[in-house]
């Protein structure tokens, strides 16, 4: 299967990458659209928020344990931070490999539009 994210985890696509262990890898998104913008994904292929089931539990939790500590690491948690999930066309997903947006460094924007 032709997946840049699973690329990125088996380490054929080079990254900036942040964090990793055995469940997940965080690396720099390479179109930033805040001053830090790192992508929080699992190491199994999983298409998206959408697809996310029962034995997935822990590792979408996972998820989110290892965004707050990237953005300790980044220096962004005391000032905020926005995290993201895009599901489908209309979410905006171009990445059909589950991620987690992590944003931070400058005032987000509500609604998001
Ligand atoms: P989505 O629009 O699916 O929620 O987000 C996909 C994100 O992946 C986009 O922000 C895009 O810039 C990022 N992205 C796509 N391809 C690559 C890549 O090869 N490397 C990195 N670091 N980021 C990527
Ligand atoms: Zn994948």
């Amino acid at each position: 299967m032709n997946c840049v994210f699973c690329d990125i985890a088996a380490g054929r696509r080079q990254a900036a990458i942040v964090y990793e262990d055995e469940q997940v890898v965080a690396f720099h998104d390479i179109n930033p659209q805040a001053p830090v913008h790192v992508l929080v994904i699992p190491r199994e292929h999983i298409p998206g928020p959408l697809a996310i089931a029962a034995p997935h539990e822990a590792l979408a939790g996972h998820m989110l344990v290892v965004a707050g500590q990237v953005a300790q690491d980044l220096g962004i948690a005391t000032d905020g931070y926005r995290l993201v999930l895009n599901q489908g066309t209309l979410g905006g997903q171009s990445v059909f490999h589950l991620h987690l947006h992590l944003l931070g460094g400058r005032r987000m924007r509500w609604p998001p539009g």
